[in-house]
């Protein structure tokens, strides 16, 4: 778990945290499909702004914050509370562009526990109690990040890959998930990943099971 130290000020200051505004670029309840907690129901918030650029990201609509609403703390913990999720997931873009003391607090005010899909390379906020750190060679993770990931997902296309995940699973706490996950589109890194994991047990296999069963 993360948390930022200082929030002391945000939760005495007549609750005005609850009027931050985020970028967002969807908010839905649905089932998290991918990673260690797949198969679960929870309250996804997809965060606008990435400066990733992965060229094979599925969302690039999430890369400029231009164009999608600005949403209140509030308003998002609201919606995430009624849906009966038990979790919410912060995702982007890259989420971390965002300082997410205001927004994490607004949730785990309400009872919610926060996860967050990170690349890690800008620096953590807020109140996390589940980290995945899908860290990417365009743009590295930080530091600060390894010591609290509880969830390492790498996506794998190339033999080069697989090297990027050891080095960052070298980083991590012990008891960390390390999960590798096929790239959606090129169907030859699952045959790298099966033959990988068989040989490195300590890996497994993360896949997108919301686009076999089309949930969106
Ligand atoms: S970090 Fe995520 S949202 Fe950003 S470009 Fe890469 S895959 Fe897309």
């Amino acid at each position: 778990m993360f948390k930022t130290e200082n929030h002391t000020k945000l939760l005495t200051d007549d609750k005005d945290f609850l009027e931050v505004e985020y970028p967002v670029m969807e908010h839905f309840y649905t089932i998290q499909g991918e990673g260690a907690h797949t198969g679960r129901a929870s309250y996804f918030i997809r965060t606008a702004g990435c400066d990733v650029n992965c060229w094979w990201c599925d969302v690039k609509d999430s890369w400029e914050e231009e164009g999608h609403p600005k949403l209140t703390v509030g308003e998002l913990v609201d919606a995430a509370k009624e849906s009966g999720a038990p979790f919410v997931v912060i995702t982007g873009g890259e989420p971390l562009l965002h300082d997410l003391l205001p927004l994490t607090l607004g949730l785990k005010s309400a009872g919610l526990q926060v996860h967050i899909e990170t690349s890690g390379s800008s620096p953590l906020s807020g109140q996390l109690d589940w980290i995945t750190l899908s860290p990417k060679r365009f743009k590295k993770p930080t530091e600060e990040v390894f010591a609290y990931v509880d969830e390492l997902k790498v996506v794998v296309l190339t033999n080069k890959d697989l090297k990027w995940a050891e080095e960052n699973a070298e980083k991590c706490p012990a008891g960390t998930r390390l999960l590798l996950q096929p790239e959606w589109e090129t169907p030859k890194s699952i045959d790298l990943i099966v033959d990988y994991v068989k040989e490195n047990p300590e890996w497994g296999i993360s896949l997108q099971t919301h686009k076999f069963l089309k949930v969106p």
